[in-house]
């Protein structure tokens, strides 16, 4: 008998339908002899729906009453979900993040898992009962109602394996897997059987929504083994896992995009020490994260202009700020761009390669493609572009660094093809 925690995202519990069916496939292997802790996510939808009802009171909603209105979502399904579950003669019960002793910081919105009091849980998996937990939701040390972040249910669910010490954390969403980009923009995408934590934390962090970035941190942290796969169609998922020796050598494994960037450039700062601090430090003070940096020559003597990209969540609230900067260090003009697009490849193989970016910056200049932006690290690249050419980069990288190709088969890649 194992302890096993399930999750199911927004589409797999999207309607009352969708809850009963996936009532009956958690039953099913409740009476197989596994205990099951189910982490549900919010019907699909719902959440943006109760993001949209907060706007239409206020501009800018209470950070701590939009996290009270947003877990709502989760509580709908999750009482559903038991109700549907008892029908089938099983027992279970729900749990709000606070019930589950979920305990957060109080970052609203965007709260990271500090403990989870795990005794409410197992007591009620000693009585035989199916614990369903909300998703995305946990409490700060005030009692106050926390969301962990959009996609955060993943991150409830890896997190509780690895406080459980469950033997395994299921992820069942809309794709049977992790596929070298996403399967829905571009039709040559493959699933892979493995994935390293390693990889998949950077494809996360780069736009793979498959998971929530988080939840892979506490995989890696608490080496809880994650298996992604469908809950529409019962075929082979992807283990997300320690590296081993079996796992594909590809110098590349996978492509990612987010459309969620913005940039901003302010020309002719004035290049003496302290401007940098200046207009970063209004930004840090309002919890805005600042991704790529660039400071080049604005041909100016004495002068530099300085681009950088921000969530486009925050794109206002930043304009906004740098102007002011902008202004009291008697900078030139403040320009933004949020048309544009992060798009990265992502391999441990990298570490042991030289030639990958070219190959990467060639292939996009052969589609026309133009640069704005470039960031390394040891296992990415990644580029802003303009966002019209995003699914174009996407193939066009994927189609380059042959990532349909089955490694098992006759395709097996030579060190000297990236030299
Ligand atoms: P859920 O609601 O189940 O949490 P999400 O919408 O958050 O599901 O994540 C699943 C989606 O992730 C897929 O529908 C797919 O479009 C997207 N995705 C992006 N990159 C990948 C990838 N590399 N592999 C699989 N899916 C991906
Ligand atoms: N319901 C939340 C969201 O839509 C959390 C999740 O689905 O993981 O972001
Ligand atoms: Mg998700």
């Amino acid at each position: 008998m194992a302890l096993i925690v399930q999750k199911y995202g927004g589409t797999s519990v999207a309607d009352t339908a969708r809850i009963k069916a996936i009532a009956q496939r958690v039953v099913k292997r409740k009476k197989s002899g596994d205990d099951l802790v189910v982490v549900l996510s919010a019907r699909a939808g719902d959440t943006d729906r109760l993001i949209e009802l907060a706007r239409e009171v206020s501009p800018r909603p209470d950070p701590r009453e939009l996290d009270v209105l947003m877990a709502t979502g989760e509580q709908i399904t999750i009482a559903l979900f038991c109700m549907a579950v008892k029908d089938l003669g099983c027992d279970a019960i729900s749990f709000t993040g606070y019930q589950a002793g979920i305990l957060t910081d109080d970052h609203y919105g965007e709260a990271r898992i500090s403990f989870i009091n795990t005794d409410a849980i197992f007591k009620q998996l000693r009585l035989g009962r199916i614990v369903v937990v909300a998703g995305f939701q946990g409490y700060d040390t005030e009692g106050n109602i926390t969301t962990l972040g959009r996609g955060g249910s993943d991150t409830t669910a890896v997190a509780l394996a690895a406080a459980l010490k469950a033997d395994l954390c299921e992820i069942y969403t809309d794709v049977d897997g992790v596929y070298t980009t996403d399967p829905n923009i571009c039709s040559k995408a493959r699933k892979l059987n493995k994935i390293s934590y390693e990889e998949m934390l950077e494809m996360a962090s780069l736009g793979a929504k498959v998971l929530h970035a988080r939840s892979v941190e506490f995989g890696m942290k608490y080496n809880v083994p994650i298996y992604v796969c469908s809950s529409f169609v019962d075929v082979p998922g992807t283990l997300v896992t320690q590296e081993d020796e079996s796992m594909e050598r590809y110098v590349v494994s996978g492509i990612t995009y987010t459309r969620n960037v913005a940039r901003v450039t302010i020309t002719d700062v004035p290049d003496v020490p302290g401007m940098a601090a200046r207009i970063f430090t209004p930004l840090a003070q309002n919890d805005i994260n600042v991704d790529m940096i660039i400071q080049g020559s604005s041909g100016v003597p004495g002068k530099a202009n300085i681009s950088f990209t921000v969530s486009r969540d925050n794109y206002v609230e930043t304009m906004k700020l740098v102007e002011g900067v902008a202004r009291e260090i008697g900078a030139g003009e403040v320009h933004g761009d949020d048309n544009i697009s992060k798009i990265s490849i992502v391999g441990v193989g990298m570490k042991s390669h030289s030639g990958v970016a070219g190959k990467m910056f060639n292939a996009l200049a052969r589609e026309n493609i133009n640069i704005m932006m470039i960031s390394t690290s040891e296992i990415k690249i990644s580029c802003v572009i303009d966002e019209k050419y995003t699914e174009l980069a996407v193939r066009v990288l994927h189609d380059e660094f042959e990532l349909h190709k089955d490694p098992n088969g006759s395709f097996s890649i030579k060190e000297e093809t990236f030299n």
